[in-house]
């Protein structure tokens, strides 16, 4: 049994005792006597063996103190803590540099570095550590500031591909080779629908599913139908690239849904590159340079060309698949916009929650739950349009009772009440107040 503290004092006090008083000893028993002269003897000057184990027994002490320190320590360090999440979420790099207390470059200025007891070796240099890193419990504090801002560095890779592939022509390359199935369902909507113009304004409608940098649009020039592409985002340098990607692309994909070419005049919104001279084949008709915008003519009559793909079944499946899509690109915060913007048909039209439900493309499940993550619901928000276009009826030449039937109401006093309870007043004193002060709408 180990020994404790008061044992020991227990002892001392005893030996001391003695030392006083040798007298003590009378009466003890002879024998106890001598183990108690060897004992006392051998704790004063142990031997070689005995000396080595104390220090052993010390030594281990020591580091498990220090070991559980340095595991304290390294507990507190970001990566430890998100080795613990359950799932790994890779966050955008400003909100996790933000989220881990530092900057791109310098660590958390919080930190306090706290020594590290004993020898630690750092796991990329080698180096003996002798500080902790704010994020990285295994590597020394050069290493660590190193690695973590790898974590999010960025590159202009603007030109690169040009160094890899050895082809300054790229863009018009990747065109040619663009399947139909890389553009998605819109590609298979545009494949599967009846005429030209119908691929055309699908591929409009549905640009955004795609990419919101850049949308196309369509117009009548007499004869011709243009073809525009707006540029949202800047291109930089990648202009020329993209553009010539994304209109080799779609010229090869109008050959195929056409099964025989399309003459077209192209205009490109950026100087003749030297490598197009050897590329032009690839155009479909007359190109030019150092336009304004990039711009496809061709004979407007070509839009009602039927396409050689179309396939109505398909082009059903496919254009619902390409609303979804549509959907769920809208960030969750304008639902109840949308919500809003639907509710009515026309001036005299609610839609009803499976209604609404239907225009934005969801079931009327999807709809309840979604609007309940906001905190609110159909009936909420139909109130609360019924209140503000009645407030706007009333400042209009239209009677209480023409009033009522707009807003879905049976009859003028099922509307004067529900007014009375929006505003605390009844709608004729609220149109009087409105006429005479402009009231405010409350
Ligand atoms: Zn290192």
């Amino acid at each position: 049994m180990p020994l404790n503290p008061e044992d020991i004092a227990d002892c001392v006090r005893v030996l001391e005792e003695l030392v006083a008083d040798r007298g003590e000893l009378v009466g003890v028993d002879a024998e106890l006597c001598r183990r108690l002269m060897i004992a006392a003897g051998r704790v004063s000057q142990p031997e070689r063996q005995e000396q080595r184990m104390l220090s052993s027994a010390l030594r281990k002490q020591k580091a498990h103190v220090r070991r559980k320190t340095n595991e304290a320590q390294l507990e507190r360090t970001v990566i430890r803590r998100q080795r613990l999440q359950p799932v790994f979420i890779t966050p955008d790099p400003v909100a996790r540099i933000q989220a881990e207390g530092g900057s791109e470059s310098a660590p958390n200025p919080e930190w306090d570095a706290p020594a590290l007891e004993g020898v630690r070796v750092c796991y990329i240099c080698k180096a003996e550590r002798t500080r902790l890193h704010f994020f990285y419990d295994q590597l020394c504090e050069s290493c660590g500031d190193y690695n973590y801002q790898k974590r999010s560095q960025t590159a202009d890779l603007n030109g690169r591909v040009v160094l890899i592939s050895g082809e300054p022509g790229i863009g018009i390359v990747v065109g040619m080779q663009t399947p139909i199935a890389r553009f998605g369902s819109v590609g298979f909507a545009a494949l599967a629908s009846a005429t030209l113009r119908d691929a055309t304004a699908i591929m409009i409608r549905f640009m955004p599913t795609i990419t919101t940098g850049l949308v196309y649009r369509l117009y009548l020039d007499g004869e011709q139908a243009v073809l525009e592409l707006i540029e949202h985002v800047p291109l930089g340098a990648a202009r020329e690239t993209v553009v010539f990607a994304l209109s080799t692309a779609l010229w090869r994909i109008t050959e195929m849904l056409l099964g025989r070419s399309l003459v077209a005049d192209v205009e490109f919104p950026f100087p003749e590159p030297a490598y197009f001279e050897r590329l032009r084949t690839a155009a479909p008709g007359l190109c030019t340079f150092d336009s304004d915008l990039h711009r496809v003519r061709f004979a407007a009559r070509e839009l009602d060309a039927p396409l050689v793909t179309a396939d109505p079944a398909a082009a059903r499946s496919a254009l619902a698949q390409c609303e979804r899509e549509l959907v769920a690109l809208v960030p969750p915060t304008s639902l109840v916009d949308r919500v809003n913007e639907s509710i009515w048909l026309n001036s005299t039209g609610i839609l009803s929650p499976a209604q609404v439900a239907r225009r934005l493309g969801m079931a009327e499940r999807t709809l309840k739950r979604r609007l309940a993550e906001f905190d609110t619901s159909y009936s909420q928000l139909l109130e609360e349009q019924r209140k503000l276009r009645a407030c706007e009826l009333l400042r209009s030449e239209a009677s209480i009772e023409e009033i009522a039937e707009r807003l879905g109401y049976s009859d003028a006093s099922n509307f004067t009440r529900a007014f009375r309870r929006w505003t605390g007043e009844n709608p004729r004193a609220f149109r009087r107040r409105a006429a005479t002060s402009g009231g405010p709408i409350r």
